[in-house]
């Protein structure tokens, strides 16, 4: 059986979709690609498990819909799996209809957080055979995949169609029991990861890579956050193997950048032997190391361990600076121990990155500017190096998602439209939608200050830097070129990476 794992293109004039390892979806107007860990895992295991599979991401090859057509039916696999996220979900509807038109027989499995929220809705919109619940993509497809070449029993998040009677039957709820070390290490060469290696503006050094240690995160409370219903049971491999994982990258592939993207990277003992092991092997001298991190969990001592096994680019998700908002939210932690984490990952020598967001129901315009001013600030007085603004969405399976429908916030729920380009919810009273636009191009204009600049060229040491800089200048620029004329009102995501 042949199994194609696929990102069928979506044209669009909003710019290139980051649909995968992506919790929260957006356009990006200049390319960049995240290796999609989890779907990668899924190619390696069905493949060490003796099936036949083709790697098929039509987005990062910058294929056209007509080459990716012609692609797939050269391939003709017998199944094909779509990682779809809300703001896509509709198109991948119609390129499931497209490819059963092209190769009737085939099997077209949606996968993702989206279907996991609603995993019966496909059904009355295209021909799709079957919608797979849960994040554990991987070994769910090779259970589906046995199912149909010899009849395995099938595991809990199922969903079909019968024929017999034209009702959508399911084979329970999912479980995320699986057992991450029993996972092949990923095939880099058969998930083709070098589609993903350059274009990421999250890379200093190329080329770069990912990597999950965990799945997806230990804290999994935050209301919007889709993925805490899409994993929603923390797992974890061992440091010692995610080192050797780490080896084989440097070793085998040149990799000199890798970013961890699992939810929360681990913290405590888990991080202490990672670090130790990446300076006892000789690796912090090859490759530089990147991580998710929640503010307030570690001390100086543990940064310092950090930036002495060579970490880089740390990112946090600081959403909002009121603790009513972050309490609302269940990120936990408090508002103060923000500027006191950037400033400890800072003074161990890397380089924190903060989100956050605005266009909360409950916020007023002056609590969404002291978000904003917040994380201004950081950067102003450079214990972040870089910054991101977006407005908030509620995907479908979240809590806010449930809150915002119990409530009435919700403006429209065209899917297409939760791509964070607008707000979805009602603002409070006194706060217009141009200000929460305002507010979030605001901070992105914002950086190209005297000091700021002048900073940056102190900053400069090695070729490296300099590329960087000149990398992340001329996205900026490109973004600004966007926001005064092609897009004026639309664009909402402001990211700064320098
Ligand atoms: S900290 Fe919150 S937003 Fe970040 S991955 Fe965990 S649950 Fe999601």
């Amino acid at each position: 059986m042949k199994v194609m794992i696929a990102y069928p293109p979506i044209p669009s004039d909003k710019g290139v979709p980051l649909i995968s390892q992506n919790r929260q979806f957006q356009w990006f107007n200049r390319p960049t690609f995240i290796y999609p860990v989890v779907p990668a895992y899924a190619a390696s295991l069905l493949k060490a498990r003796g099936y036949d599979v083709v790697w098929g991401d039509g987005v990062a090859a910058l294929m056209k819909p007509d080459e990716f057509k012609e692609f797939f039916d050269r391939e003709a696999p017998d199944v094909v799996a779509i990682e779809a996220k809300t703001p896509v979900i509709k198109p991948y509807w119609k390129w499931t209809d497209e490819l059963k038109k092209i190769r009737p027989g085939v099997k077209v499995v949606l996968i993702g957080d989206h279907v996991t929220a609603f995993p019966e809705e496909a059904f009355d919109h295209c021909s799709v055979d079957y919608c797979l619940a849960g994040g554990d993509f991987d070994w769910a497809l090779l259970n589906l995949c046995n199912h149909l070449t010899r009849g395995e029993a099938l595991e809990g998040g199922v969903y079909w169609r019968d024929p017999s009677d034209g009702k959508v039957h399911n084979s329970g709820s999912f479980k995320l029991e699986h057992d991450l070390k029993l996972n092949p290490f990923i095939d880099r060469d058969l998930t083709r990861w070098d589609l993903y290696a350059v274009e990421n503006g999250n890379f200093k050094y190329t080329p770069g890579t990912y990597q999950m240690a965990g799945r997806d995160c230990w804290w999994g409370k935050c209301t919007f956050c889709s993925w805490t219903t899409t994993f929603n049971n923390f797992r974890s491999v061992t440091p010692e193997r995610h080192l050797d994982e780490v080896e084989i990258l440097v070793k085998k592939y040149g990799v000199r950048e890798i970013f961890d993207d699992t939810g929360t990277f681990p913290a405590g003992l888990w991080l202490k032997k990672f670090c130790q092991g990446l300076i006892d092997r000789g690796l912090h001298k090859k490759v530089v190391y990147g991580c998710n991190m929640k503010p307030g969990v570690l001390k100086q001592e543990q940064w310092d361990l950090m930036g002495k096994a060579n970490f880089r680019f740390v990112l946090f998700g600081v959403e909002s600076a009121n603790q009513a908002t972050t309490d609302r939210l269940l990120k936990g932690g408090k508002v103060e121990d923000i500027p006191k984490t950037m400033r400890m990952c800072s003074k161990a020598g890397m380089e924190p990155h903060v989100t956050c967001m605005v266009g909360y129901p409950w916020e007023t315009y002056q609590e969404a500017k002291n978000t904003i001013d917040l994380c201004k600030g950081l950067f102003n007085e450079g214990a972040i190096s870089t910054l991101q603004a977006t407005i908030v969405i509620p995907y479908p399976g979240t809590p806010l998602h449930r809150e915002a429908r119990e409530k009435g916030w919700l403006l429209t729920e065209d899917y297409d439209r939760y791509d964070m380009r607008e707000p979805v919810m009602t603002l409070m009273e006194g706060v217009r939608h141009e200000d929460i636009l305002e507010l979030t191009q605001g901070i992105y204009k914002s950086f190209l200050t005297p000091r700021f600049i002048l900073r940056k060229i102190l900053s400069v040491r090695t070729l490296a830097d300099v590329k960087f800089l000149y990398m992340a200048g001329t996205r900026v620029l490109g973004h600004l070129a966007d926001f005064s004329k092609k897009q004026p009102a639309r664009e909402t995501t402001a990211v700064m990476k320098i």
